[in-house]
């Protein structure tokens, strides 16, 4: 591991004006989960790491007349634990209380766990220099592939690991980012990017503009939400496959329904075909399931997660399942 010097900037327009000139030299931390892990396996050298935990006043949750805002510094575990979340937004509560462990939750925070690395195993490896590190393979490709992208792929076939982001996506989050060119308010859907627009990055975010806040609007009446997750062990674990459903529904029919599906591909996946099929029509087993069908038909499989086909229907139908 490189030595790094650690800057304390105590606003946010410090942050901009200290990296606008340094560029990958800087690394924006926020809890230091991921970041820190990424420093120790030499997967990044910054020389400086700016510490956003020395900004105050980043940590809140505040219901106002037009919707919640969340500081990008809020912990996990606040956010798990906040009451308003847990009645209003039960997506959101289920997600942040399904991440990792009680001690992971307690130090990563909200805005980290938007904008966390991929856990692709190539990329975590310091010996390899794939794709997405400026290499010329991606050795997932035809390689290990087991936990890895069904859609979206292409040059790079990372799965997003946030669980707050399909969340957040189901319930209309919007998210507001600081930059040197000006602050500006984006839907969380159009943060995230494939990589065919730029295979090292997973995010609009340049490297000197910070994410201040997540805004999600207020519930509208008789507005259900869920996050359901599928892992491979009994304990913490990343998505294997995860659903985040928001709609009404009375009589076992949605009037409206958001799917937005998790550990399917490189960005949180909103499966409008599979809405429009489960939309105004009784909800059975075979409906869920034949509406993913259709909706991953333009899936690819790599050799080893077809399986993850099959998992979306069942983690799926489950989800839709508990907000009837
Ligand atoms: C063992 C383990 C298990 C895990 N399991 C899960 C899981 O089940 N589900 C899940 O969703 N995640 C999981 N994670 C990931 C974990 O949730 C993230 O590490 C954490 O949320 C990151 O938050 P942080 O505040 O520590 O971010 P940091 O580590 O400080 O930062 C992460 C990245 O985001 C950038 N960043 C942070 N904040 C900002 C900001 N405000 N503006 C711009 N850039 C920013 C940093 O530059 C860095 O690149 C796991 C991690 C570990 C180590
Ligand atoms: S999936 Fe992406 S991160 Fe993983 S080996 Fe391929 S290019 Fe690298």
């Amino acid at each position: 591991m490189t030595n790094f010097k650690i800057a304390e900037p105590q606003t946010i327009d410090q942050v901009t004006s200290l990296t606008i000139d340094k560029k990958d030299k800087y690394k924006l931390m926020a809890g230091g989960t991921d970041l820190l892990a990424e420093i120790k396996d030499e997967i990044i050298e910054p020389e400086v790491v700016v510490d956003l935990k020395s900004i105050p006043d980043l940590s809140y949750i505040k219901k106002e007349k037009n919707g919640v805002r969340i500081g990008a510094l809020t912990s996990l575990a606040r956010l798990a634990e906040d009451t308003l979340i847990k009645n209003e937004y039960p997506a959101l509560h289920e997600a942040a209380n399904s991440v990792a462990s009680p001690q992971l939750r307690n130090m990563g925070t909200a805005g980290g766990n938007l904008c966390q690395r991929p856990r692709c195993w190539y990329y975590r490896d310091p010996q390899v220099k794939c794709r997405k590190k400026g290499g010329g393979r991606c050795f997932a490709f035809r390689g290990k592939n087991k936990y890895h992208a069904i859609l979206g792929g292409g040059l790079c076939y990372i799965v997003h690991p946030s669980d707050l982001a399909p969340a957040l996506i189901a319930l209309d989050a919007e998210i507001s980012i600081n930059s040197p060119k000006g602050n500006t308010t984006i839907p969380l859907t159009n943060f995230y990017t494939l990589p065919k627009i730029n295979v090292r990055k997973e995010n609009i975010l340049a490297p000197n503009e910070v994410l201040r806040e997540i805004k999600i609007p207020l519930i509208k009446k008789e507005e259900k939400s869920t996050y359901s997750k599928f892992i491979e062990r009994g304990t913490w674990d990343f998505a294997i496959v995860s659903a985040a459903v928001k709609g009404t529904v009375s009589g076992g029919i949605f009037r409206d329904i958001t799917i937005v599906l998790g550990g399917v591909a490189p960005v949180p996946w909103r499966l409008t075909k599979a809405e429009n099929i489960i939309k105004g029509k009784k909800i059975t087993e075979d409906l869920v399931r034949k509406a993913t069908r259709e909706a991953l038909k333009e899936a690819k499989p790599l050799e080893e997660n077809g399986y993850k086909k099959e998992l979306a229907e069942i983690v799926l139908y489950r989800a839709v399942l508990s907000l009837l």
